[in-house]
């Protein structure tokens, strides 16, 4: 072997050597460094869950019901969503101090903490309550809110609509309108965006009748003899002058009855409206007849001797009935010739005058029951406690001056009394005492509408010296006719 060789030979000994110790190094280096970094990341580890198992032992709990971010309307009400707080299974909700408040007629954010405090360690809680606009702007219309008329050849004044908001409150003047291909559109946003957008159609069209009003208001009465003229009249129209008024129907004032007469007022459009005018011909108030008229009933035990004397004396009477009593009662009235009328079912005055429907309503169950019995439309009729009454005040101030229009209006006549018989007054008055109220009142001069009541004993004691007294003074007695010409007090309510 050369020397070369050798040393040669040797160093590469000594290189092999070197490489493998370097290596081993490295390794160690790496392993080293693995070593480590795992302490470090369980070191960590144990760190973290010390720290929870000391949150957990040492912290008392609170939990939030609801979300942490609630959200309420502008001027809402906020309404805490609730929590709960424990400390291993104590219930510790009720120390949970909250603060902070909602202030919901201002628009923005409000924290609301929750604070327990137990063993002197404290765990504290936040929610963020938004109180926000979310309400659309809302546009009202006078008018149509889908469709407007306006007169052919009219512009648009813009006039019919209002914007509000619960926020900016009114934005009217905010309110964007555009006109196109038949149809407005109305938009206005709110302070926070909130957009509304109403889309309504435009017809340049006339579609309402003229309105029309008679000077001699909707009924007129009449005796026969009388002359009839038409009533002048008020006539408007929205769109134009021009109004056409037409008349129609009969008045025959020779002859007791209801007539119509019929005004129709046309606008340009064509467009029609009609008013009806009621004429009642009444048949000329007969002076010094002596009218009878019992009120209440029927009644048995009463009504029945009233209908006993009537028939002896040859007297025909008025009865206005109510719901009670005996239906055969009322037929015999019907069937002996005496007029059957109307007095309300329920005679309660607490139920006819409580309204004008409740007493109409009222009033169709007698005529109902007298319709059903007689098979007679009676459309004669007396207020309880007359038209002059003041008791209906306390159920209906002013119903009175109503329904003495009305029923005439609806084609009924109301006949009221001037001598009272004071029959009524709870028994105060004997039977002769009752015959002296009325004969004392008789008068030759005069229509004698007395009133009686065929529900009382005194009264069937006071009726035949009524009827004697009248007939030897030349008196006639009548019943109450369809035409009958009213009889009216004046009315108090
Ligand atoms: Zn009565």
């Amino acid at each position: 072997m050369k020397r070369r060789s050798y040393h040669r030979y040797r160093y590469n000994r000594y290189y092999k050597l070197y490489q493998k110790i370097n290596a081993l190094q490295k390794k160690r280096l790496a392993d080293y460094t693995m070593q480590k970094m795992t302490e470090c990341v369980l070191f960590l580890v144990l760190g973290i869950c010390l720290l929870f198992l000391y949150q957990m032992l040492v912290f008392p709990r609170i939990n939030l019901e609801g979300n942490r971010v609630v959200e309420v309307e502008y001027q809402g009400k906020y309404t805490e969503p609730g929590y709960a707080s424990s400390y291993f299974g104590k219930n510790l909700s009720l120390m949970v101090e909250v603060e902070g408040e909602v202030d919901t007629s201002k628009v923005g954010e409000y924290p609301i903490t929750y604070q327990v405090t137990y063993h002197g360690f404290s765990t504290t809680k936040t929610r963020i309550v938004k109180v926000v606009d979310s309400s659309y702007p809302k546009i009202t219309f006078t008018t149509d809110a889908k469709k407007l008329y306006l007169c052919p050849d009219s512009k648009y004044l813009y006039d019919d609509y209002q914007a509000f908001d619960n926020y900016d409150g009114d934005i009217t003047d905010k309110v964007k309108v555009t006109e196109s291909g038949g149809r407005l559109k109305y938009v206005v946003s709110d302070t926070f965006g909130n957009k509304t957008v109403v889309k309504r159609d435009v017809l340049y069209k006339d579609i309402l009748g003229p309105t029309i009003e008679l000077d001699s208001g909707d009924v007129v009465t009449l005796s026969i003899g009388d002359t009839f003229m038409d009533s002048t009249y008020q006539v408007s129209d929205n769109c134009d002058s021009n109004v056409k008024v037409e008349v129609h129907g009969d008045v025959d004032t020779s002859k007791a009855g209801i007539y119509e007469r019929v005004y129709t007022a046309t606008d340009s459009s064509s467009n029609t409206t009609e008013k009806v005018q009621k004429v009642m011909v009444f048949e000329p108030s007969k002076q010094g007849v002596i009218y009878l008229t019992f009120d209440d009933g029927p009644r048995s035990g009463t009504t029945d001797i009233i209908l006993n004397i009537l028939k002896e004396e040859n007297v025909k009477a008025t009865f206005f009935v109510t719901n009670s009593g005996p239906d055969d009662l009322i037929q015999r009235a019907y069937n002996e010739g005496h007029a059957i009328g109307l007095h309300t079912a329920s005679h309660d005055y607490s139920v006819v005058y409580a309204s004008s429907d409740s007493y109409f309503n009222d009033l169709d169950q007698v005529y109902q029951r007298v319709k059903n019995l007689t098979g007679e439309e009676s459309k004669i009729i007396r207020f309880p406690g007359g038209s002059s009454n003041t008791v209906s005040r306390k159920y209906s101030p002013g119903i009175m001056s109503f329904l003495t229009q009305e029923v005439v209006r609806r084609g009924y006549r109301y006949y009221d009394w001037n001598i009272d018989s004071r029959d009524a007054e709870g028994g105060k008055f004997d039977a002769d005492q009752i015959a002296d109220f009325v004969t004392s009142k008789l008068s030759h001069d005069k229509v004698n509408m007395v009133l009686m009541h065929d529900t009382k004993v005194t009264t069937t004691q006071a009726i035949r010296k009524i009827i004697q007294y009248g007939k030897s003074h030349g008196y006639l007695f009548d019943k109450i006719g369809p035409y009958t010409d009213m009889v009216m007090q004046h009315v108090n309510n």
